[in-house]
């Protein structure tokens, strides 16, 4: 049963002539759309469908290609409302729904409110789909208040008015029925005045008022007759014979029945006329319907394309930039690199230069302090030897321990130096444990009676009377303990104990503690005082000291595989604690002790020449040599040592290095090139390491560094000269 609401038509072109143009051509103007779209109009409202269709699919066409938004939703509104009439519910809400798709990228709201109108028609009357036909009547009002046409509002609530009574729910409806009343004299035509006075009297009828109600449709049903809304008319004569039915007026409502029919049909046939005209053309709507959706289609290809084509722009664009931002930041850093490293290489350069100059300076000073230490040294050994009474004398074996102590601190500076550099090994001495600790212990008897402290030693009997190791460093480490026990502790007791803990094969393990009652060291400092050149609560009254005996003692028992472990409490005292495994070999202690009295004991006499710049120096070196009665000559520099070798002939050179005119070397250079092959060994306070291969070059055969144990003297002499003879 078609139904007919009130749909608008209104098309808010303006028609400026007309002429037909249903030829298309590429570029048409918006004033050439807009007349087809009229005449489209126009054809439509002549019930002249096909035509109607044909010009609207036209106008759909320029207006596409125009990517005018506005005339596209006109066309398309026009198509669907060919569709509408034509009972082709589904096309008219599928061309109406494209058209408030291209209305809604206008501002075009005038076209909006009839659009949801007609949809809110659609979907309540033939859809039955009644909150989303309301929800469009609402939205239809909305877009109506805004451009504040009361005229659209008012059928628009005829409309909804209609709907909510269609469903029964009258009292919702009835608002809307009210607006319609009050604006029925304003805006009402003929259609709403029947439909406004069928839903008065539906409402009564609704409310049991039927005497109202058949005045309503009565008025209705005339209002029907005086007009050709015929539609409208067969309505209301439909819900009078409800109305009379119910009323059991049964033979009025069957007349209004009859003449419902007697509409419906003539409308219908009607209809069936139109349909019939439309028929042959219904094939060529689908294919119109397909041929805009293609247009559509294509349309969206093509932006889509151009998106894509957009996208790869701005893509393109964006990794430009990238690409332009990384080779700008890989520039910089290249740059920053190359000054970074230019820095960085400056700073190694200053660093190795600084480097340097810390080990030329630690080495001139070790080798101007070793010549005097020499003198020192040497001068109270001779002192002792030629007034043996003055061999019990404290003060000249203080002196003697102070000038090898002195010897030993520079040798320590240029040994902790060494040791960073790992260029420390240990050496093998045989020794006697006892022994180096009653030594230490003399040693340091000058400190226990300044502050009148006590040395007490406990040795463990089980300890082997020999053992091999570098008793030098043992005793370093040890005289470095016990000194500072010694000056950290008053009126005290400082303890050396030393016990056997293992023995693994060979290797005896001694533990060594050094313990004292004196001032003890606060927890806070005690890591820091094995650092260089660190010492805690110092005042300068107290103590002479560097600051560098624990860092030495912690550097050197390392070298033995160590670590010493520190136990204090302040003002009760400290412990120091540590292992140090010796070898215990006899047949090895037997073969040391013989290599060193081999060597003393030899019967030869030999001539040596003594090259030597300082007197003091000359005095010592001449004294050992003579002490073991061998013949020598001194000279005080290098042409007076080439001279005397023209006319002379010695077993033995002793050479000093640094020497003003001419040194060491070249002097040494210069009898290899007379063709003398006497062996030249140095006498030198310079560090071995430092001259070996300047001497070997030079033509040097050993090195001998000052000041030297005799035996060691002895040793190197009479191993050349042999070797020499051998040849
Ligand atoms: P120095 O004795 O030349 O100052 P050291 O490296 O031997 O340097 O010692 C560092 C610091 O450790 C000392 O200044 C002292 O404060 C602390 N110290 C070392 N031994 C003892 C001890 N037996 N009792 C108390 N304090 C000590």
């Amino acid at each position: 049963m078609p139904q007919k609401r009130i749909f608008f038509y209104l098309l808010t072109l303006l028609i400026c002539g007309f002429n037909s143009v249903l030829g298309q051509s590429d570029s048409v103007s918006e004033n050439q759309i807009k007349k087809l779209t009229q005449q489209a109009w126009d054809y439509y409202k002549e019930s002249n469908f096909e035509k109607s269709l044909i010009t609207s699919r036209v106008a759909l066409n320029h207006a596409v290609a125009a990517k005018n938004n506005a005339l596209i939703a006109k066309s398309y509104k026009i198509i669907a409302g060919n569709f509408n009439e034509l009972s082709e519910f589904d096309k008219a809400l599928f061309f109406y729904q494209k058209a408030l798709y291209y209305a809604n990228k206008t501002e075009n709201d005038s076209i909006k409110y009839s659009l949801y109108n007609n949809l809110g028609n659609i979907y309540c009357f033939e859809k039955k789909q009644f909150d989303r036909g309301i929800n469009c009547y609402k939205k239809s009002i909305a877009y109506s208040f805004k451009l504040n046409n009361l005229s659209q509002i008012y059928f628009t609530n005829v409309n909804m008015a209609w709907a909510y009574f269609d469903v029964g729910r009258f009292e919702e409806g009835y608002p809307y029925l009210k607006f319609v009343g009050n604006n029925v004299e304003k805006y009402g035509d003929k259609s709403t005045e029947i439909v406004y006075n069928m839903l008065n009297g539906m409402y009564s009828n609704y409310c049991g008022q039927n005497t109202k109600a058949d005045d309503y449709y009565l008025k209705a049903i005339e209002a029907g007759r005086n007009s050709d809304e015929e539609s409208d008319l067969s309505y209301a004569h439909l819900e009078y014979s409800k109305f009379l039915t119910k009323v059991e007026r049964y033979k009025e409502a069957y007349e209004n029945l009859v003449l419902f029919n007697k509409i419906t049909e003539k409308l219908y046939s009607q209809e069936k006329i139109k349909k019939a005209s439309a028929a042959g053309f219904n094939l060529e709507l689908d294919e119109y319907k397909r041929q805009i959706d293609k247009i559509e289609n294509e349309k969206t290809s093509q932006s889509q394309s151009l998106k894509k084509s957009r996208i790869i722009v701005i893509l393109f664009v964006l990794i430009s930039f990238i690409l332009l931002f990384l080779i700008i930041t890989l520039i910089q850093n290249i740059r920053f690199k190359k000054k970074h490293n230019l820095e960085l290489l400056e700073a190694k350069e200053i660093a190795e230069e600084a480097s340097l100059l810390k080990t030329q300076f630690i080495s001139t000073i070790s080798h101007e302090l070793r010549t005097p230490l020499y003198g020192v040294v040497g001068i109270t050994n001779m002192l002792l030897e030629e007034h043996k009474e003055l061999s019990r004398s404290q003060h000249l074996s203080s002196l003697k321990f102070s000038a090898r102590y002195l010897l030993s601190l520079v040798n320590d500076i240029l040994q902790i130096n060494k040791i960073e550099e790992n260029k420390v090994v240990l050496e093998n001495l045989t020794f006697n444990i006892s022994d180096e600790i009653t030594v230490i212990k003399n040693s340091l008897s000058f400190l226990s009676k300044k502050n009148n402290n006590k040395i007490s030693i406990d040795i463990d009997p089980n300890i082997p009377e020999y053992l091999i190791g570098d008793k030098l460093r043992l005793s370093q480490i040890l005289m470095n303990l016990v000194s500072n026990a010694l000056k950290f502790t008053k009126d005290g007791e400082v303890e050396i104990v030393i016990k056997l803990i293992k023995v693994e094969g060979k290797m005896n393990f001694l533990d060594f503690l050094i313990k004292d009652n004196g001032v003890g060291i606060a927890i806070i400092d005690q890591g820091k005082i094995f650092e260089k050149f660190v010492q805690v609560g110092r005042k300068d009254e107290d103590y002479q000291g560097t600051g560098l005996g624990l860092s030495i003692v912690k550097r050197l028992l390392g070298l033995f595989g160590s670590v010493i472990t520190l136990d204090s409490d302040l003002g009760k005292g400290t412990s120091f604690t540590f292992v140090i495994p010796f070898e215990h070999d006899l047949a090895k202690t037997k073969n040391i002790i013989n290599e060193i009295e081999v060597d003393l004991t030899s019967s030869e006499i030999y001539n040596i020449l003594v090259v030597e710049d300082n007197l003091i120096n000359q005095l010592v070196t001449k004294k050992i040599i003579e002490k073991n009665n061998y013949n020598c000559k001194v000279v005080d520099d290098g042409f007076a040592a080439l001279r005397i070798l023209e006319t002379e002939v010695f077993d033995m050179i002793l050479m000093d290095i640094n020497m003003p005119l001419m040194n060491g070397f070249e002097t040494t250079k210069r009898i290899r090139l007379m063709g003398i092959e006497t062996p030249v060994v140095a006498l030198t306070a310079f560090d071995k390491d430092e001259i070996t291969d300047e001497a070997i070059s030079s033509g040097i055969n050993d090195i001998i560094i000052k000041p030297f144990e005799p035996v060691k003297l002895f040793k190197i002499i009479n191993y050349l000269i042999n070797e020499k003879n051998a040849v």
